[in-house]
């Protein structure tokens, strides 16, 4: 395999690339000048060594000193919610409302329909050593966590991942009273976090049933 078909192979695996679509960003590149595969090159290497993955929701943040981000370490936030989102980009989005004022967790992904090792999926291990720790650290009398909010999309990957979640989390939740909600019907089915305006957004908050 030549340089271009492995460059091919590579863009391939991204999401939503399928092999047309990798073979244009390769010829794209080579049409480009030379400085800007470099700068591309350069930054692909750097962005892998100055962002990191939040110990504590797992979300990439800038490296600082820190091995936690700076919304984890915001101690002012409500200890009561903890919210679950798919992806760094729906985090973003219902950041952007200013309206929830709990803490998150990033799933990295979802389980689709049928999916032998849902467990390989997400974040499973992480999200229930994150919520053990939370609970014992802050009982729920003096504050602590109460309610789990599933913030995922709505479609048929989203209400799967929904399921297995609750399925999984059911043994802690029971135990410590927690409740499990979903986001409102301020979403139509099909609607993806993503794309989704903060009024959306906001709207399917408030409505978390
Ligand atoms: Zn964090």
């Amino acid at each position: 395999m030549d340089n271009t078909q492995k460059l091919i192979e590579l863009f391939k695996e991204f999401p939503g690339i399928g092999p047309r679509q990798a073979k244009r960003f390769v010829y794209f590149l080579l049409n480009r000048n030379p400085a800007y595969a470099n700068d591309l090159a350069k930054l692909l290497t750097e962005v892998r060594s100055t962002i990191h993955s939040c110990d504590t929701c797992f979300r990439f943040f800038p490296n600082t000193d820190n091995t936690t981000c700076s919304v984890c370490r915001d101690t002012t936030h409500d200890k009561k919610l903890l919210m679950l989102v798919s992806h760094d980009v729906d985090f973003e989005n219902i950041e952007k409302t200013h309206f929830y004022n709990g803490y998150y967790f990033i799933l990295g992904g979802t389980v689709p329909i049928l999916e032998k090792n849902p467990e390989k999926r997400i974040r499973q291990n992480d999200l229930i050593n994150v919520i053990e720790k939370k609970i014992k650290n802050l009982p729920a009398q003096t504050g602590g966590l109460t309610e789990i909010i599933m913030a995922l999309n709505y479609n048929p990957e989203g209400e799967n991942t929904l399921s297995y979640l609750i399925q999984i989390l059911k043994p802690i939740t029971d135990k410590n009273k927690i409740k499990i909600s979903t986001l409102g019907r301020g979403l139509s089915t099909g609607t993806e976090l993503e794309y989704s305006d903060s009024d959306t957004i906001k709207n399917a908050l408030k409505n978390r049933q």
